[in-house]
Parts: C-alpha cells; structure tokens; sequence
C-alpha cells in the first residue's frame, strides 16, 4: 500500500493589544518547540513573520487594508475591522492550513506602508497572533486551539509606561492619553474574542498588597476551557476541587508579600472552565520545582521541564511570576496538542490503509 504523507499544520491563534507580551509568549512557545524563531532569511528586513523549524509566527497586522494613511484619512483605527482586510487573511491561513504556500503582504511598522508580499510555507504549526485572530468566525473556525492575553488597563498602563516612557521617551500624559484613545475600539472589537478563547491568561493587579498601585507585582489567572479536544486542564491538588494554596515555608524560599496559589472550577461566558491562579513573585526559580511537582497535566516530557523552561529564559519579562510560568505551561499543553492531533492522523491512515 502507498500511504501518502500530507503535512497536516495546525493553526493556533494568539489574541491581544498591542505591547501585551505576545512577542515573550511566542518565544516561549517556540523555545518548547525545540527552537528559537527567527525572521526569514535574506526576505525584507521589516518582515513581522518568525519561523523556527516548526513554527511559522504571522502577524496579523500584515492584512491591514488601510495603511498608516489610509487610517488616518477614513478616520479609523488599526483595530477597527475596516482597516482590516478578513477575506484575505481567511484564505491565506486556509491556504497554509491545507498545505498550500501563499504570498502574504507585509505591514511595515516603520514606515506605516504596505510592503510587497513575501512568501510563506506551511509550517507544522501555524501561529496567528495580533488584535484579530478570532475576530471572523472563518478565521476561527480553522484554528486548532486559540489564546487571549487580557491585560487589566492598569497593568497595561504600568507596561506602557516601562516601554514607551523609560525606552521610547514618551511622556505620561501621552502614554495615558493613547490608552484612552484606542479603549473604545479596544472594547468593540479586540476584548469580546476572549469569548471564544481556549485558553485565556488574565493579569491582575496583585490582592497581596492592600490598594497596590505600582502594577510590579501581578495577580494571574490561567482560565482554561473544559470540552476541548486534545487540551486537559492542568490542576492543583485534585481535579475539580477548590484549593487555595500558600507554598512559602519550609521548602519555597518568599519575601513580601509572598505568593498565593488558587484554584477552581468556574464559569466562563458561559462554558465550563478551570481556573488556576497565581498571585505574587518568586525569589529563586530553582525552587519552581516544588510548585510544579504539585501541579498535574503539565505535559511535561520529563520532570522539572516547566522549571528548566522558565531557567533557560530567566531574562525574558514576567519569569518571576505567573505571566511567564502560565505561558510556559500553555507551550506545553500546545504541544502536546500538536503531538496528539498528528499521532491521531496517522492513526486514521494507517486504518484507511488496512481497510
Ligand atoms: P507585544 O509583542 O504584544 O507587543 P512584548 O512581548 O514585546 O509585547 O512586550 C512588550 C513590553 O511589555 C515588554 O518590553 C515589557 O516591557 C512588557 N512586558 C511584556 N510581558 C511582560 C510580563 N510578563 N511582565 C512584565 N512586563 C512585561
């Protein structure tokens, strides 16, 4: 019998503002993966895409309709679905979802131009990241498993100020001031996806400092979706329990104001879901080992892989904390994902094959 090898890519699609992470989140994934991505190579140097061996990252910035001045002129955002072109980006990851290489344009950041398009394989796993990835239902319908970083205003308004005052030399009232301006088109067409997410990570002002308002230490909640194939919860303790969790003590070194562990059972728009929270920072990530030796469907491959993850990046933002242990977690569970829906693939062949 010929049994004929079709790549199958499987799409994942990454939703949040901008300056939310995802860039960290994506290098998280793909160092899971085996692999840093990189940009293409010899292609135009203000290519948004990432490729590992892998993973193909597009930016969904890349289908704007409307340029820099295009936007400018209609008087509308780059968040606003207008400024969006969804036909397109429809066919494009339909295309590279079955197999077929596309020509994607290029957003270019700097100049605020549409570039000439470049050339993109399908990899094995296909990620989609920017404000929009499951914003039309086509789009949606062909990702495998979907992700939304919702970042409180406060703790957004706390990163901005880090970047755009301390690196890009913007002032607090300018930084405050395009918060406010993209909210109302935030909130109409990037916050309502999460809906639709799979998982989603939310970061939160911590609750371990009374009325904190500094945004450093961080409250963060891995919302995790019941019912969705190939993805089990990971939990504390014991599956869909309640259990409120302090590890600091004898053999997890904390200073103030600690950490807190959580987790529940819970609701989520209407679906059934799994909550595990973090609250607070570590002091030694070497000692992640306990919290994760108490964690269960971590879908490691060995034990302390989701601490050696967090050791080999322990200059990336948010290491010290549950941004960077939960996006940690969701590459694995990605993974995993993957691994599951390929071996399931080849399951079905080799049974065509018999019969
Ligand atoms: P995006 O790709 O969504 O624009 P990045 O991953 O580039 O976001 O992050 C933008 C900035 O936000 C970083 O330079 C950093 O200052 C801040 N940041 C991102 N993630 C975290 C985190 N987990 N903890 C603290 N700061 C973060």
């Amino acid at each position: 019998t010929l049994i004929t090898c079709s790549q199958q890519t499987i799409v994942i699609g990454l939703a949040a503002d901008s300056g939310c992470g995802k860039s960290t989140f994506m290098r998280r994934l793909t160092s899971v993966f085996g692999g840093a991505a990189v940009p293409p190579r010899g292609g135009n140097p203000d290519s948004n895409t990432l490729i590992s061996d892998t993973t193909t990252v597009i930016c969904l910035d890349d289908y704007h309709s409307l340029d820099r001045t295009g936007r400018k002129e209609k008087g509308v955002t780059a968040l606003d679905p207008r400024a969006n072109d969804f036909d397109l980006m429809y066919e494009q990851v339909k295309a590279l979802k079955s197999g077929v290489a596309v020509q994607k344009p290029i957003y270019n950041h700097v100049t605020g131009l549409l570039d000439a398009p470049e050339l993109i394989q399908p990899p094995k796993i296909l990620v989609i990241e920017g404000l929009h990835p499951m914003f039309d239902e086509r789009v949606r319908d062909l990702l495998d498993f979907s992700i939304y970083l919702d970042i409180s205003n406060e703790v957004k308004f706390a990163w901005k100020i880090q970047r755009d005052m301390a690196e890009r030399g913007h002032s607090l009232e300018s930084i405050k001031a395009s918060i406010e301006a993209r909210k109302p088109d935030f909130d109409a067409f990037i916050d309502p996806q999460k809906q639709y997410a799979d998982a989603v990570i939310e970061v939160l002002p911590t609750q371990l400092i009374p009325d904190d308002n500094e945004g450093k230490v961080l409250r963060v909640r891995l919302i995790m979706k019941e019912g969705v194939k190939y993805f089990s919860p990971v939990y504390l303790f014991d599956e869909g329990s309640t259990i409120s969790w302090i590890p600091c003590g004898r053999k997890l070194t904390c200073s103030y104001p600690g950490i807190k562990f959580n987790y529940e059972p819970d609701s989520y728009f209407d679906h059934e879901v799994s909550v595990l929270e973090m609250d607070g920072q570590f002091d030694r990530l070497d000692e992640l080992i306990y919290v994760e030796s108490h964690l269960s469907n971590l879908s490691t491959k060995f034990y302390g892989e989701v601490t050696q993850q967090m050791l080999k990046h322990a200059d990336f933002p948010g290491s010290n904390n549950g941004t960077g242990l939960f996006q940690t977690i969701v590459g694995l569970k990605i993974r995993d994902l993957y691994e599951q829906l390929i071996a399931n693939k080849a399951n079905a062949r080799a049974e065509a094959a018999k019969a």
